[in-house]
């Protein structure tokens, strides 16, 4: 009997040790889906790279001094781990580290579409509550990288084909985009747009109209829609890619307006496709991907733009806040319709810092500010925590001084994408959008730096505060 009583409390303590481990397991493993996003070049691919790369590494080389589970000492390793969605393409971070390492050094090849990668983080517990269960916590990390561009699209699906010609057409007012525009509009100007389509004349139009597009985003311009035409993805060459802006006389030339609806004609077919990519591209992104999204950086590429003149800056600050409508989507009924977004906290980040002196840095990212600061106080007040900051992923130049005329000048010393060896100064950072005086005296120039080679035994690439950066995506889920 006493045995009997022995062995059925055992086994009651069993079950409830049992219990108490699988409350402790659940309390300890937890989730986090990071988000990256930027248009092209802001540098998505080479922050993700060197993000892998120190976490990787945290444990022997790390270089993470403002990361505070790195700080305690209380990150045991971190390991890849299979990614979730098999549709998704892997973040090609071999590839990429390859490009880092081989001599001379290359930058690895940037974003073109949607992918993923998965960590898996394993630390010593700091609170109390997750030690009372375990003395170890696992932080599954998905990072999502996917072009900006994307989320210039979310505003068409407020538009029908024709109010989207009528837009488009305004916003090639701009002399530089009206002269690039040249090609197309020829093209278009003969089309009899009530006819019977003819899908080679259309789809040679549609390349027209995409290499538009590429030469605005070649001469700068940041604001450029439909977002896959300059960035396809894996719908490179697919038909719901092959449609274009009529102009608006062509549109008020229509007298029977049944021919909108009937894809027997060029222009009901081309308003199809357009209907077609708003329901099978624009939307699906959103359902698919974005939704389920719990942290977002959005990376600012404000030095190559001030590099390439007022066109190009004032496209951004108007490209960055079209993009963060994604992320205020109280005021948005057609997102709230999408999705019931999770996002609770979003980092604007100023990148490739290591384009200008220390003493810059902080007019940077007073600069972002002001670029942010209208669409950041909807999104807070959104219950969104933001932060903004500046940081460099992969820091490609020293900071030193040199004497100029007998006065000593902060610069920078790295080397050019031919190899050659530069010094230079590349000029103020204004600290809030500059005017047209700033344009007519001062400008701002630097070339692009090489990635600088690894010194012997350096597993982890320089940075200029990635820590900071993961400290405030990953700080609090990792106490
Ligand atoms: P993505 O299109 O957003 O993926 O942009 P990438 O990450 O491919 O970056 C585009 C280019 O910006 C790279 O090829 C580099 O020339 C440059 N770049 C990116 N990050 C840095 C950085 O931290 N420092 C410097 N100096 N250049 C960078």
């Amino acid at each position: 009997m006493d045995l009997l009583n022995k062995l059925t409390q055992h086994t009651a303590l069993q079950r409830l040790q049992n219990q108490v481990k699988v409350l402790g397991n659940r309390i300890a493993d937890h989730h986090v889906s990071l988000a990256v996003t930027g248009l092209s070049k802001s540098g998505k691919t080479a922050f993700i790279t060197s993000l892998l790369n120190q976490l990787l590494n945290a444990r022997e080389s790390a270089d993470l001094p403002f990361f505070s589970v790195v700080k305690q000492g209380r990150l045991i390793g971190v390991k890849r781990d299979v990614q979730p969605d098999v549709t998704v393409a892997r973040f090609a971070y071999e590839k990429g580290l390859e490009n880092l390492t081989q001599t001379p050094p290359v930058w690895p090849e940037s974003t073109a579409g949607v992918s993923q990668v998965r960590l898996l983080i394993k630390y010593r517990n700091q609170s109390k509550l997750r030690r009372l269960v375990s003395e170890f916590s696992t932080l599954t990390l998905d990072i999502t990288d996917y072009p900006g561009e994307w989320l210039l699209d979310l505003p068409l699906l407020e538009l029908d084909y024709q109010q989207w010609c009528e837009q488009f057409w305004q916003d090639v007012h701009d002399i530089t985009k009206s002269r690039l525009a040249e090609p197309f509009k020829q093209a278009i100007s003969g089309l009899d747009i009530e006819s019977t389509p003819d899908e080679m004349q259309l789809q040679s139009i549609s390349t027209l109209f995409s290499d538009f597009l590429l030469q605005c985003k070649a001469h700068g311009f940041q604001l450029i829609q439909p977002g896959r035409f300059v960035l396809p993805g894996e719908l490179a060459g697919a038909p719901v890619l092959q449609f274009f802006p009529l102009t608006p006389e062509q549109l008020t030339s229509i007298t029977n307006q049944s021919v909108f609806s009937s894809k027997e004609t060029v222009v009901g077919l081309l308003s199809n496709r357009f209907e077609q990519y708003q329901k099978k591209v624009i939307k699906p992104f959103y359902s698919k991907h974005f939704k389920r999204f719990d942290r977002q950086i959005v990376l600012v590429d404000c030095l190559s733009a001030l590099n390439q003149g007022a066109h190009s800056f004032n496209d951004l600050r108007k490209a960055v806040n079209w993009l963060l409508g994604s992320f205020h989507y109280g005021k948005s009924n057609i997102l709230k319709r999408l999705f019931s977004p999770n996002i609770d906290k979003l980092m604007f980040a100023a990148s490739k810092a290591d384009h200008i002196t220390p003493a810059q840095q902080h007019n940077l990212v007073l600069l972002l500010e002001s670029i942010v600061h209208e669409a950041r106080q909807q999104i807070q007040y959104e219950g969104v925590v933001t932060e903004s900051t500046a940081f460099s992923a992969i820091r490609a130049s020293k900071s030193g001084t040199a004497e100029v005329n007998g006065k000593t000048l902060q610069v920078l010393r790295g080397t050019d994408l031919n190899g050659k060896k530069i010094t230079l100064f590349p000029g103020d950072v204004p600290s809030v959008c500059p005017d047209d005086s700033f344009w007519q005296q001062q400008g701002f120039q630097f070339p692009a730096f090489a990635p600088m080679p690894l010194e012997v035994g350096q597993q982890t690439f320089p940075h200029i505060r990635l820590d900071h950066v993961l400290e405030f995506v990953l700080g609090d889920k990792m106490e």
